[in-house]
Order: C-alpha cells, then structure tokens, then sequence
C-alpha cells in the first residue's frame, strides 16, 4: 500500500481504491503516502525533457501526486505556467492553463483517478473554472460529463467554454452552496464520480502549484506565497505541499501563506479573526464570481495549513480588488477578479505592517483574463472605447478626447 486515505479528524484511513470523498465521521480525507525519497535535482531534470509527463507541471513531481501507471494518466499537460515580476513582486500566472485556470491542475489527478475506478461519468458543482476544466479533462478521456452551477451567477467565458467541451450544464436555481449540496447528494445516488475539491485527489494535483513555484525560484522559499480563498481547495493544498516540500528536504523554511477572500463572501477570514474558534456560513455576494461561496468545504484541511504555515487571513472590498485587477491588466498580465484579491491583500497587509516591505512575495493568479469579459466591459472608461464614421477627423478627435482623459 503505497498511497491511502486518511481521515482529517479521526485518523481512520482506507484505502486508495475505493471511492469515497469523507469518512464515516463526516471528516475531509486526505491522500497519504510513505515518505517520498526524491532528491530536487530529479524534479529539475525532467523540466528539460521532452515527454508530456515530465513537460506536464504536475507529473513532473508525479511520486509525491499519484502512484499509477504512467501510461494511464490523462494530461493535456498542465502546469508549466509563467512567473512574472513586476514592481518586486512575483506572480504565477495559472491562469496560463490549458482551460486558463489552477484547476487544471487538480482535474488531471481526479481524473486520472475517475478512469482507474472505471467511472462513466464526472460530476462537479462549480463556479465555471472546474466545470470548463472538467469538461475539457473528460472529453479528452471521453467520459461523460454532469456540471451544477449556480443559474446566471457564472462568467460568460466559463459558461460558453464547459458547453463548447460538451458538458450537460444543470444551471441550479440557487447559489454555489445549493448546488454544491446537490451535486453531493446526487453523486452518493447517481452513478457519477464527483471531482469537487472534496476530492482529496484534486489537492494532491494542486500542490504542485506550489512546488513549480518553488523550482521557478530555484528552490529558494519567498517570504510568502499569496493565494485567494474561496472553496479552500487551493489554501489546503498549499499548506500539504509546503509541509510536504520541507519533509523531503526539498526547502529549509517555510514560507507564510496569505489566503485573500472578498468582504462579501468572508467566512473563512471571520474565523480567523476568531483564532478559529468557530466555523461561519453565509450568503456570499461579490463581484468576483470564482470565490462567491459561503460553506467552504475545504474548511478544516485549510485551518491546517494555516497554522502551519504561520499564514494569515485576510479581507479586501470589490473595489481594492477591482482596483488590484486593473493595475494587474494594465501591467500587461490580465487575470479574472478573483485572482486579483492577491494584489489587493498584499497592498492591505503592507499597509497594516503585517508583510514588511522588503520581503519576498509571490501571489498566485487563479484564472485567465478572459475567462470573465464582463467585468471589463463594464467598467470601461468611455473615452477607450469609441464608435466612429470611416473619416480622419474623427479619429484624431477620438485620440484627442482620449488623451485629455488620461
Ligand atoms: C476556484 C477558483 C478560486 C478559489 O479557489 P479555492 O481553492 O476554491 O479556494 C479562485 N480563483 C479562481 C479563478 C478560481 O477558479
Ligand atoms: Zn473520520
């Protein structure tokens, strides 16, 4: 038994191949295995070959992901995404995925995992970036594939991408927490694999954001690695991997993790704020669709990393994020909403003393810029965007108009 499931709370474990999202007690599960003995310089290896898997930012850490034959893993690839700088501060873009977000990187793992088990079909509740990763991993292994969203609460390019990849679309009257009880109910009676980030083997993929980070950085640890919270697949991953990352050898010190969630859907940061002496629940509202959830699922798995990481939690408003969202457009780089919390926790957390100003930073960009077309359109000054006559004044007007604004 190289690789089991082991109960968050209660410890019990099972095994591997069954399928299985909680325990009996109601506790999260997480994937375990004994300890990995690879050295670095194998991770760093790979990053020059030519096979998929080795290509592939997951695969190429596969013993610490998944223990499967490698013939049977369903990789676009994934990972190998981008790490910018600007302004002294890094960010890795996942938003340079294969279906423009992180997801993909947990999706390959499940699905992987779906095909071993011999499931006919995959299930998730979502607010658009999983159902279009889902959709997209389970063409390419052609099993049919069952997405729960919540009805007209989805950005337009998540929507139009899990319909082009052939998923049927259940648009659930209600929030993402409604659907997300749904789906959960549903895959317990219909036969359908669910792939929520419930599904430990979803963290197991997206640990690898933080390990290609670390090998970006030449396997020197920034100060802190920055990361919007919404479901709190990606803060529980984070915190496994650096865990992980220190017992094999593979950093010296661990860096802080900052999970940014926004004001208007905050539960997970009003716990904090509470030592974590309570869970909350609430009706999420934000501008930024990807993180609108009021139940975090991965609640307890991100406590965890938390505290193990000397993490913090913190807030902004829609409108620090927005903000954060157009100065990350504007450098040239682009994100959705969500992913700009990033930015905009950094500039709180300066601003409070918490980050000081010459530690190393590096937030995480969760989804593409075009994944949701709306949120710029809306906000567009209407000096950009002008409708002319095919005449030559009327472009140097515009230009004028245009210039006088700035
Ligand atoms: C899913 C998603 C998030 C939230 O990540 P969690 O792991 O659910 O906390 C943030 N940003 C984007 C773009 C996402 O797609
Ligand atoms: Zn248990």
């Amino acid at each position: 038994m190289s690789e089991w499931l082991a109960c968050v709370l209660c410890r019990r474990q099972f095994d591997a191949a069954e399928t299985r999202y909680t325990c009996d007690c109601g506790g999260l599960l997480n994937v375990e295995r004994d300890r990995v003995r690879l050295e670095r310089r194998v991770f760093d290896e790979r990053r020059s070959s030519r096979r998929a898997i080795d290509q592939s930012g997951v695969w190429r850490f596969r013993e610490a992901v998944l223990s499967i034959d490698e013939s049977r893993i369903v990789t676009h690839p994934e990972g190998a995404t981008r790490l910018y700088e600007r302004d002294g501060i890094l960010f890795k873009h996942e938003g340079e995925n294969p279906t423009g977000s992180f997801k993909d990187r947990g999706m390959t793992v499940a699905m992987t995992q779906a095909v071993r088990l011999g499931a006919r079909a995959v299930a998730c509740a979502s607010t658009g970036n999983t159902s279009s990763s889902l959709a997209a991993y389970a063409a390419q292994a052609a099993l049919r594939a069952i997405v729960f969203v919540p009805a007209g609460r989805i950005a337009a390019g998540k929507l139009a991408q899990t319909l082009a990849y052939g998923a049927l679309c259940l648009q659930v009257r209600g929030d993402f927490d409604a659907a997300m009880r749904l789906v959960l109910e549903a895959s317990q009676r219909l036969e359908m694999y669910l792939v929520n980030s419930i599904n430990p083997f979803r963290i197991e993929g997206q640990k690898t954001i933080v390990w290609e980070l670390l090998q970006d950085l030449e396997w020197n640890p920034p100060d802190w690695i920055v990361v919007p919270a919404g479901n709190l697949g990606n803060t529980s991953a984070f915190g496994k991997a650096l865990i992980e990352a220190r017992d094999a050898g593979w950093i010296s010190r661990m860096p802080r993790l900052a999970a940014i969630q926004a004001s208007g859907a905050n539960p997970f940061y009003r716990s904090f704020r509470q030592n974590f002496e309570q869970r909350h629940r609430l009706t999420p509202e934000t501008v930024a669709t990807a993180i609108r959830i009021g139940d975090p699922v991965s609640y307890d798995k991100a406590v965890a990393s938390i505290r193990a990481t000397n993490g913090v939690v913190e807030e902004v408003t829609d409108q620090e994020l927005m903000q954060a969202k157009r100065d990350i457009d504007r450098m040239g780089i682009g994100c959705e909403p969500a992913s700009a919390t990033t930015l905009a926790g950094v500039r709180k957390l300066r601003a409070s003393g918490v980050i000081h100003l010459r530690e190393r930073i590096a937030c995480v960009l969760t989804g593409h810029v075009l994944k949701d077309p709306d949120a710029i359109l809306k906000n567009v000054a209407p000096e950009q965007i002008v409708e002319i006559d095919p005449d030559l004044s009327e472009v140097e007007r515009a230009i004028r108009s245009s210039e006088a604004a700035r």
